[in-house]
């Protein structure tokens, strides 16, 4: 399987190029020259790891042997585990790894994928993976990279910019690969400065002289995008072999999205022969992609939210280039004509036809704060599920969607990780700074195991407490890891 750039299909790069470098040259997204098909039955009787293996293999044809079956082997129990609640509606879970949220699911694989691709390619540098992190990612990364070999990961958060808990979680980080440094400014100069480390000729020179490579783990690798596919496949395997949907049936989808990955996955899933009827796009308020499906116009001149639900708060999601270039019949010049508008005007807009054959996959649907608290709400009364902020994003469109046909809303994150939201929404918060004790609290409410990581970063050791100025990262690198 060959990859081409969502902007210039001229550009094709193997399966492991493709994953060891993550962009194309022209600053295109990989995707695969065509969808390779998958026949769910072959799945039947397979654990998760053996359903991902396959979903792997028809990707990427380096040697991915045992990677699956290591990366989920970190996680507690089912990685993927579908939870019914009522006729036809049903919960996946995809919050059982080792940071309680959804980026594990490809997190835990990507390191694995990596240093696979670079023995493929014979690349023998040592991978130093730069990440900048609003909170979640950063975590997840870290525990994905911790003592693989070959590679070494450092993480840059907003010193004031992070939850109490995720700050704690970073800078408790276990492991001899990883670094975690504060900095001062918000999440897009973190971004900022590592964007600017990647495109630092002279650093770059420095540290490949050392033997080292720059190396991104964001969300537009395809590396990132594959592991994914898995637990839409998964998911609905599951559900035959329960006997609650025929083999065959279609079924719905319901994603709480930023970025458009999780839910993108789900597109290739789809095309790949997954009987999926539709993928419903769930925003928080900020709802470029609602308003885009909509529409047929992305906008981000608007203003951004800061919401309880703050992974999903994007205004450019980067993998949606993924589905223009699909829908435009894979016209490279358009997407990156498009791109470039993104760039220049902060907005483009897709043709009639283009917009129409979006809807025949895609609806779409929002929440606000308020309606996120309600839906947390609802859902524990109804059913005493417990879920969190975005979650319930997805829940409360759902909801109003109604359960014409087997729907699957896509669960990302422990309700712990979100847990003061969360109690507020249960009408039980307020109570100052998040610690241990709020953690005690949501579990008399609700009798939701506490997850022993988590509270664990109350007591654990801080081994990583420094903050830097934005523009003082280079000069970190390569002092660190230039020669
Ligand atoms: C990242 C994330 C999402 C959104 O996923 P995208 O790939 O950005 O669409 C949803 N929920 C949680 C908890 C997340 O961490």
């Amino acid at each position: 399987m060959k990859y081409i750039s969502t902007r210039n299909t001229a550009s094709v790069a193997s399966a492991a190029v493709s994953v060891a470098t993550g962009l194309a040259p022209d600053g295109g997204l990989y995707v695969p020259s065509e969808f390779p098909a998958l026949d769910y039955k072959s799945l039947f009787g397979l654990d998760y790891a053996a359903r991902c293996d396959k979903v792997l293999r028809a990707f990427f044809d380096f040697n991915v042997d045992g990677i699956a079956k290591e990366a989920y082997a970190a996680f507690d129990g089912d990685p993927a585990p579908v939870v019914k609640l009522d006729e036809k509606f049903f919960v996946l879970e995809l919050w059982h790894g080792r940071t309680h949220a959804f980026k594990d699911m490809a997190l835990s694989v990507l390191p694995h994928l990596l240093v696979a691709a670079k023995a493929a390619t014979g690349d023998q540098s040592h991978s130093l993976v730069l990440v900048a992190t609003s909170g979640d990612t950063g975590k997840a990364a870290l525990e994905g990279f911790k003592n693989i070999s070959g590679t070494e990961c450092c993480v840059f958060y907003p010193t004031d910019g992070v939850s109490r808990v995720q700050k704690l979680a970073m800078q408790t980080q276990d492991g001899d690969n990883v670094c975690v440094m504060g900095i001062d400014g918000n999440f897009d100069d973190a971004q900022t400065a590592v964007k600017k480390a990647f495109a630092d000729v002279e650093l770059n020179k420095k540290l490949n002289k050392n033997g080292v490579e720059l190396s991104s783990a964001n969300s537009i690798n395809i590396g990132r995008l594959v592991p994914q596919v898995a637990y839409y496949f998964s998911s609905y395997c599951d559900l035959v072999e329960a006997g609650e949907i025929k083999a065959g049936e279609k079924v719905d989808f319901v994603v709480p999205t930023g970025n458009f990955g999780n839910i993108l996955a789900g597109y290739y899933a789809k095309k790949m022969g997954l009987p999926v009827n539709c993928l419903v796009c769930a925003s928080n308020k900020n709802k470029v992609l609602t308003d885009f499906i909509e529409t047929g116009i992305y906008d981000v001149n608007r203003d951004f939210y800061k919401t309880t639900s703050p992974s999903m708060d994007i205004l450019v999601s980067s993998n949606l280039e993924r589905l223009l270039f699909e829908i435009s019949g894979r016209d490279a010049l358009l997407t990156a004509n498009r791109m470039n508008e993104l760039k220049t005007k902060g907005r483009y807009e897709v043709t009639e036809s283009e917009i129409e054959s979006i809807r025949e996959t895609f609806a779409c649907g929002y929440a606000d704060d308020d309606e996120v608290a309600d839906a947390i709400a609802d859902m524990f009364d109804e059913y005493g599920y417990l879920i969190d902020t975005h979650t319930a994003a997805a829940y409360a469109v759902a909801a109003r969607r109604g359960y014409n046909r087997p729907t699957i809303v896509v669960s990302t994150a422990n309700p712990y990780k979100f847990a003061p939201a969360v109690l507020s929404a249960l009408g039980a918060g307020g109570h100052g700074e998040v610690d241990k004790k709020t953690f005690d609290k949501l579990y008399d409410e609700t009798a939701m195991e506490i997850p022993e990581s988590l509270a664990n970063v109350f007591d654990a050791p801080v081994r990583f407490d420094k903050t830097i100025d934005k523009s003082d990262v280079i000069a970190f690198i390569s002092e660190r890891f230039g020669e």
